[in-house]
């Protein structure tokens, strides 16, 4: 009787657990809707043709090796990343104050940014832990993320379920209800799952609230260049509130843009008021990731470096990156002309106006039920359809399925 028989069950995963449903499924008409991973126009993974040939230069470059990358990652490629994200023009972003750290994807930037959040931001008064703000709903992680950097999870309304729309004034209001001070994660574009994000006369209004209460602002940029095909409107609410002075932290990932979902690519930063701090931060930065992992995975950022230090390469990949943000529109609006043509009466043009790989539908958790029993159609309880998953070879099937079930 050793300490292992007390350990209880822990639960699966709520979206990993549909996808292992969903390969284990048997009927020849099922349909994987839940994955947050592009597919093609068969259904197949993608690797992008320019990050195809950068791993083929790099397999070809008799400098390549497998050492150690540093705590922080490799240097060049977290320039190049930064620039990605922030913009390359220096009138808007001075690099040079930004502290940047090479991290395992967006989790990992996510979970070492919460832990420097939860050492070092000031506790509001009669708090015993920072609090940070979620949208309700968001990405499921977050929660957990969070928790586990031992930070205060609270909630901010987000989305209005009778208008399936933003809900504006609920955001607004438990911002400035929430102690001055507090951490707020923004999803930087495409928010998950909604697919629904401020317009910029919003974003300026909460950037003037976060600033008059001395919120911190964290973004989760996951989708850059992926939701609209073009890197620097997906960044504009990012680089509008730098360039409002906000002294944000940034979770980045290229998982979704390039590809690189299994080579965990992505970065922390900070945006700092000059270089003493930029050291500062970045030296706490590799003090937690240190005893984490030592340092990250170095094949998916020599990628991302190739790729973005060769022009040809770095204008295939903007165009392999608008294919598949094309390809996901062209799912969106057909998935909705679907639904008329066999004969939906209900208005779906929340769904044509979302941004991003989701659709989020606003069909109940009974109806998603239904359509995993009796369509084979899996897809998580909220009503989130992963428009990847789509393809002319089933977007009448599914449409007819969710038809059938929100008729
Ligand atoms: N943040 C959001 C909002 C996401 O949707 C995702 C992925 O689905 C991530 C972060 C992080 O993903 P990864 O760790 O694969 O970069």
């Amino acid at each position: 009787s050793s300490y292992l028989g007390n350990i209880p069950m822990g639960k699966p995963d709520p979206i990993l657990g549909i996808n292992e449903s969903y390969k284990s499924c048997t009927d020849p008409r099922k349909v994987n809707v839940c994955v947050g991973a592009y597919r093609d126009s068969s259904g197949m993974p993608w690797i992008l043709p320019s990050v195809k040939l950068a791993e083929r230069r790099l397999l070809d470059d008799p400098s390549s090796n497998k050492e150690y990358a540093p705590i922080a990652g490799d240097g060049k490629y977290v320039d190049l990343a930064l620039k990605f994200a922030y913009g390359s023009d220096g009138d808007i972003v001075d690099l040079s104050n930004i502290a940047g750290m090479q991290t395992l994807s967006g989790t990992g930037a996510c979970r070492v940014g919460g832990h420097f959040l939860s050492k070092f931001v000031p506790k509001p008064p009669g708090l015993s832990r920072v609090p940070i703000y979620i949208p309700s709903p968001t990405w499921g992680n977050h929660i957990s993320i969070f928790e586990e950097t031992n930070m205060d999870v609270r909630r901010y309304r987000y989305y209005d379920y009778g208008t399936n729309r933003l809900d504006y004034h609920g955001l607004i209001e438990d911002l400035s209800n929430a102690p001055d001070g507090s951490v707020i994660l923004l999803h930087a574009c495409a928010h998950n799952p909604t697919g629904c994000d401020p317009t910029m006369e919003q974003w300026h209004d909460i950037s003037e609230l976060l600033l008059s209460k001395g919120h911190v602002v964290f973004f989760d940029s996951a989708y850059q260049g992926f939701a609209s095909g073009d890197a620097e409107m997906d960044a504009r609410a990012l680089r509008y509130f730098v360039s409002r002075g906000h002294k944000v932290m940034l979770a980045q990932s290229f998982a979704k843009n390039f590809g690189l979902y299994g080579e965990r690519t992505g970065t922390i930063s900070v945006v700092c008021s000059n270089p003493n701090e930029k050291m500062a931060v970045l030296s706490q930065l590799k003090l937690i990731a240190r005893p984490m992992y030592s340092s990250p995975p170095i094949h998916g950022s020599n990628i991302v470096r190739t790729v973005l230090t060769d022009p040809e390469l770095t204008s295939m990949y903007y165009d392999n990156c608008g294919e598949m943000a094309s390809r996901i529109r062209s799912m969106r609006e057909k998935l909705v002309n679907a639904l008329k043509e066999v004969g939906s009466l209900h208005d779906w043009g929340h769904v044509t106006e979302q941004i991003g790989m989701f659709a989020f539908t606003g069909m109940s958790a009974d109806m998603c039920d239904i359509l995993t029993a009796e369509y084979s159609i899996f897809l998580t309880r909220d009503g989130r359809i992963s428009l990847a998953g789509l393809n002319d070879g089933n977007i009448e099937y599914v449409a007819r399925a969710i038809h059938a079930v929100t008729d």
